[in-house]
């Protein structure tokens, strides 16, 4: 089994590595391999899993991720420091059942018709820094709303609890395979109208973003992208997914009311 530890610089992480690391190497299967590993174990926060993503977007089908929080329970790191060793166990003890999760795929073409794709697993947000954006929304090709504003911003259900729930997106089961946008202060008066709502679209639904306004940002799950000749961006759930390894998974709604309510674990 190819592994890698991916992780962050904090002294508390650094010591779980080590830990980690001696633990998997007294795996007589286990290879250090941080270029084509099988499973990538993360430690730290959800950033450091998202980085992780990133790292290996091009090989995502063929690995598993593990990640392990050295701070809150995150959304992706659902392993505790104290369950490591029996984290490692059950790495050679059985075949692990897996959690897949959706994620978003962007194309963006520019006026001179060059396709980009990116690959989110939180979300993608198109705005301006100063000046609103104006941009037509389709939904499925069909004109739905001229949008003014400072921006809009599509998410994945993994992503719904991230920069989606601060612009008061729902917060959506990752076992529903559908994409989320959200406005981000959106200008409502008798000149301008946009629906002002989240809305969530199905699985086999698309959005594009026609934007009216030069230079603007796109971010793909927090990093900046940007733009001045962008002719439309297309947001649909990716073919491809992310897996995680599920022994020991925390129920979902055991994370949402964790990480934003507080109280006891009621979920199984
Ligand atoms: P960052 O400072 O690394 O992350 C911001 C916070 O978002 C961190 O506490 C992070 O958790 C948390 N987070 C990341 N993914 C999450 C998820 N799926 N559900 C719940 N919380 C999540 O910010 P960044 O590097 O610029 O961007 C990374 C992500 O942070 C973006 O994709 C965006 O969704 C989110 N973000 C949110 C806001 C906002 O809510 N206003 C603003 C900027 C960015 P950890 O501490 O565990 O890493």
């Amino acid at each position: 089994m190819r592994i890698t530890i991916a992780h962050n610089t904090d002294d508390a992480t650094l010591k779980v590595v080590e830990h980690l690391k001696k633990r998997l190497e007294q795996k007589k299967d286990v290879v250090f391999d941080a270029k084509y590993p099988d499973v990538v174990i993360t430690v730290g926060g959800d950033g450091t899993l998202i980085n992780a993503f990133h790292r290996y977007e091009n090989q995502i089908s063929s690995i598993r991720f593990i990640g392990v929080h050295t701070g809150h329970l995150g959304f992706y790191t659902d392993w505790q420091v104290k369950d490591i060793d029996k984290m490692v166990d059950a790495l050679f003890l059985r075949e692990p059942e897996s959690a897949r999760y959706p994620l978003l795929e962007v194309e963006l073409v520019t006026e001179a018709n060059e396709k980009m794709h990116y690959l989110a697993l939180n979300e993608s947000a198109v705005k301006r820094i100063s000046h609103t954006l104006e941009a037509n929304v389709y939904i499925d090709d069909n004109l739905f709303e001229n949008f003014r504003g400072d921006g809009l911003c599509v998410s994945t259900p993994t992503g719904s609890t991230a920069y989606n729930k601060s612009l008061g997106g729902a917060v959506i089961h990752p076992r529903l395979k559908a994409l989320q946008m959200t406005e981000i202060a959106s200008i409502n008066n008798r000149v301008f109208r946009s629906l002002s709502s989240p809305i969530v679209i199905a699985p086999d639904q698309w959005i594009t973003i026609v934007p009216n306004s030069d230079h603007f940002v796109m971010t793909i799950d927090g990093n900046r992208i940007d733009l001045q000749n962008a002719k439309m961006i297309n947001y649909r759930i990716s073919s491809r997914e992310i897996r995680f390894d599920r022994f020991g998974h925390t129920h979902f709604w055991s994370r949402v009311q964790d990480a934003f309510i507080g109280g006891k674990d009621d979920f199984i």
